[in-house]
């Protein structure tokens, strides 16, 4: 009798035993699991700017979760998100896995009512569009992008392992992780915003002389990387100071703006144009040779002066006078600000060039 209870006591010991070393297993599990989250999250806070924060969602979050895809989709109907991406120097083609849609309703059931991360198996048919041409997807997690309130976009994670998002992964994780992405996801389209305020010139809404500085060395450091040539061309208005003496101040800033209207109908939407000073314009036309330059000046130069503007009812000719120069950075190069400066000032001598040899022509290309 008293051995049997001996015997009870000890299994019974045992089973608890089992069970504590089953709980500070699930403890010590669930602590590692807080620490990754906390990793991933911080990673996502210190995006620097947009384009890094995108690329963190599709990329770092992949790799750390180990994940097939990741995919973000974004509301952005105006296109001002890709706007600010291309103010950033980056092309929304860079983010191939970055989608931006006019609309999110209608791409996958789960968005009707997307409030916290909705966790389950892939379904081609209800989530083919949120993983184009993606195969062997198991199990996926999309977690809403909130800003207000509204839905403006969501992370979606794809594994190959059916378990992974039905029973593995802790959706209390997720749902935490949803809420710093959303957090980064306005901070750095803010932070983005304000930076454009300062960059761009209120009459002709194009970019400033501050903006062309900055992007000069990023274009420069992508012309050396890329071994290509980098085009820069100035632009100014011929005897302008006359329309504003004869027509007045408002109407010369009129011809300011059409002029930067006809010039933007020439461009493609890689090169940059900002309003360098008054009634001066300048272009970098990345992977461009200035003898290709030339032509582009040359059609910029026709469609301004073929054309009469129309001033207080009056037809009024119009001229320009552009210089082109070129530059492809050597290997060694690294100071892209008194590069910059000195292809600046090379276009520019062109530019004086043109105006000394008779005005509405072009110099250098
Ligand atoms: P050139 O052919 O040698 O370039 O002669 P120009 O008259 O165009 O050049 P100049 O530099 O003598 O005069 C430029 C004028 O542009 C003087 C300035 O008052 C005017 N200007 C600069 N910014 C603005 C602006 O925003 N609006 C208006 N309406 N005029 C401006
Ligand atoms: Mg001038
Ligand atoms: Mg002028």
């Amino acid at each position: 009798m008293a051995g049997d209870e001996r015997v009870d006591t000890a299994s019974e010991l045992q089973q608890l035993r089992s069970q504590l070393a089953a709980v500070a297993h699930a403890a010590e599990c669930r602590n590692v699991a807080l620490q990754r989250s906390r990793t991933r999250e911080l990673a996502l806070l210190q995006a620097e700017h947009l384009p890094a924060l995108l690329h963190s969602f599709s990329h770092y979050l992949r790799e750390s979760y180990q994940l097939k895809r990741v995919t973000v989709l974004l509301h952005d109907p105006q296109h001002e998100i890709r706007h600010l991406l291309l103010d950033a120097g980056r092309r929304p083609e860079d983010h191939p896995d970055v989608f931006f849609v006019d609309a999110l309703v209608g791409l996958a059931p789960q968005f009707n009512s997307l409030r916290s991360p909705w966790l389950g198996a892939f379904r081609a048919a209800d989530h083919g569009l949120l993983f184009p041409q993606a195969v062997d997807l198991e199990s996926i997690a999309i977690l809403p992008l909130l800003r207000q309130q509204r839905l403006v976009g969501s992370v979606n994670f794809a594994s190959a392992d059916l378990e992974h998002f039905t029973r593995r992964e802790d959706g209390e994780f997720l749902a935490h992780l949803a809420v710093i992405a959303s957090y980064c996801l306005e901070n750095t389209i803010n932070r983005a915003r304000l930076l454009r305020s300062g960059l761009t010139d209120v009459l002709t809404g194009w970019h400033n002389r501050r903006y062309l500085q900055t992007r000069m060395r990023e274009e420069l450091s992508r012309a050396r990387r890329d071994r290509t040539a980098l085009t820069c061309m100035m632009l100014d208005i011929d005897h302008f100071k006359t329309i504003n003496d004869t027509y007045g101040h408002l109407a010369g800033d009129q011809v300011l703006r059409e002029v930067a209207q006809r010039i933007e109908g020439e461009v493609r939407g890689s090169d940059v144009t900002a309003r360098y000073g008054g009634e001066e314009f300048a272009i970098l036309l990345p992977q461009t040779k200035a003898a290709d330059g030339g032509i582009l000046a040359e059609r910029i130069r026709a469609s301004v002066a073929d054309e009469p503007f129309v001033i207080a009812g009056q037809a009024c000719a119009i001229t320009l006078s552009i210089g082109v120069a070129e530059l492809r950075p050597a290997e060694q190069t690294g100071d892209f600000k008194a590069l910059g400066e000195a292809l600046i000032a090379r276009a520019d001598a062109a530019l004086y060039a043109a105006k000394a040899a008779g005005r509405n022509r072009v110099v250098g290309g």
